[in-house]
């Protein structure tokens, strides 16, 4: 049981949430982590690099992506898709890093049916929807039309948060930084059903 595994942690929350000001103010306290990079079709918003937040494809390319099965999972999200690439995260698995996702509601549930046993799954939402708004409107990264469907779109992901292994209230940045930070510590310990059966199967016959 030695052997280094990987393990996933998924986050999920409506944009505006703070998923992203969490994950800086954790990353250097998780030790060897991989944030998987998702493909994307919506249009790059101002300060945004290609291959940073995202990979920003056209429709076409995402759809040939889709053909020859290149996608852990991928859903349709405020209009555009959204997808995760299989790929990097088997490598980074293999290498026993710590996987962290920020997908949505569906694509939490794609990967707990795909990698249930080392998945552990976050909600992280704002206080209240009138406080979403408010920091959704203050960003002003988005036009009105824009946020008034990403809360639309929240109202809904709330109602799911009851498939989440934590639900993070992000009132206070450093009281939920602390709280991420030790679920991120306590996924790690997550050991697949593999090597599980496998100690179950030798313990009788193990030594000290
Ligand atoms: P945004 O456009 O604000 O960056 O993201 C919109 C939503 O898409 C967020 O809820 C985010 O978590 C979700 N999302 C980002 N990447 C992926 C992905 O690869 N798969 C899925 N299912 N959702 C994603």
């Amino acid at each position: 049981m030695s052997q280094t595994n990987g393990a996933v942690l998924v986050l999920s929350g409506p944009s505006g949430a703070g998923k992203s000001s969490l994950i800086k103010k954790i990353e250097h306290d998780i030790g060897s982590y991989y944030f998987s990079i998702s493909t994307t079709t919506r249009p790059m918003r101002k300060g945004e690099t290609d291959g940073v937040e995202y990979y920003f494809v056209d429709e076409a390319e995402f759809k040939k992506d889709i053909e020859e099965d290149m996608f852990l999972e991928y859903a349709l999200v405020h209009g555009n898709y959204y997808g995760t690439s299989l790929k990097p995260v088997k490598q980074a698995l293999e290498e026993g890093k710590l996987v962290l996702f920020d997908i949505d509601v569906q694509g939490n549930s794609a990967i707990t049916n795909r990698l249930g046993d080392i998945t552990t799954s976050v909600f992280i939402s704002p206080p209240t929807l009138s406080e979403l708004k408010n920091r959704l409107t203050n960003r002003s990264t988005d036009t009105q039309e824009v946020i008034e469907r990403r809360l639309k779109m929240a109202r809904l992901e709330i109602q799911r948060v009851s498939e989440y292994d934590f639900l993070i209230i992000n009132d206070s940045l450093e009281t939920a930084a602390k709280q991420l930070l030790q679920i991120a510590h306590v996924a790690r310990l997550k050991k697949p059903l593999d090597q599980i059966n496998d100690f179950v199967y030798k313990w009788e016959n193990l030594e000290n």
